[in-house]
């Protein structure tokens, strides 16, 4: 049985997605059997992180029972497993998050890892992986707006019983994070850090995440380091 991860923060841009397609990316490389699902269903921007061209079903066909999560299931890098979402604006208007659970069970039978990236804000696009994951992962920049709203999806997931492990701050440079003022503004302890890295725009840009891309940046390192603080599997 896998264990399901949700990767979070109510704030926008803070790389949540970026933070998925690496942590699936890495844990793949390292053997591990891992699916990432795009849980952003308003604003899916996941495969193209990846490099994977949603051109058949999606998970919004999944969610209105129109396809099986097998047809939705694509190939991504280093043998990790993709299930994406609709960009149509068509897609978003029919589907519904709270249909999330099934799909969530199937794969959990059948893969190791499941790691679902979220939306920002705290709809039901964030508060269903909140509920049905196993362990939540928060994502924030060392800003001060973006640790408070950061520190309101770990009440929210608090609040549901959620098991919240930590965060991961992203986009750090020389001069931050100042350690105390995180640790007042976030109640949560810090599990990786990852620097701000130009090699993360340019693997975006190839669509090739920077784990595989650039395995030598530090930006990738961050998220190696990420892996193992999570599974004990480098
Ligand atoms: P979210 O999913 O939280 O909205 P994204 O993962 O889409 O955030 O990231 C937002 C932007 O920040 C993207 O353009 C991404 O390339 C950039 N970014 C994320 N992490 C880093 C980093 N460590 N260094 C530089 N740019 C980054
Ligand atoms: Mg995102």
């Amino acid at each position: 049985m896998a264990r399901v991860y949700a990767i979070a923060s109510a704030k926008g841009g803070v790389g949540k997605t970026t933070t998925t397609a690496n942590l699936g990316t890495v844990l793949s490389m390292a053997g591990q059997d891992v699916v990432v699902v795009d849980g952003d269903l308003g604003m899916p921007n996941l495969a193209g992180a990846l490099g994977v061209d949603p051109d058949r079903e999606t998970l919004h066909d999944v969610l209105t029972g129109e396809t099986t999560v097998e047809s939705a299931t694509y190939e991504g890098p280093e043998g990790l497993s993709v299930l994406p979402g609709s960009t149509a604006l068509e897609a978003f208007a029919s589907a519904n998050a709270k249909e999330l659970h099934p799909v969530i069970e199937e794969l959990k039978e059948r893969y190791d890892i499941v790691l679902i990236d979220t939306g920002a804000g705290l709809s039901d696009d964030t508060f269903v992986p909140l509920k049905l994951a196993d362990e939540v992962l928060l994502v924030s920049t060392t800003e001060r707006e973006a640790l408070g709203d950061t520190e309101k999806t770990r009440q929210l997931g608090e609040r549901i019983g959620a098991d919240v492990v930590g965060v991961v701050l992203t986009r750090v440079n020389q001069s931050n994070p100042n350690a105390d003022e995180v640790a007042s503004l976030l109640d949560t302890g810090v599990i990786a850090v990852v620097p701000e890295d130009s090699a993360i725009r340019e693997a975006l840009s190839t669509q090739v995440p920077v784990v595989a891309r650039a395995p030598n940046s530090i930006a990738a390192a961050g998220y190696r380091a990420l892996a193992e603080a999570l599974t004990g599997n480098p």
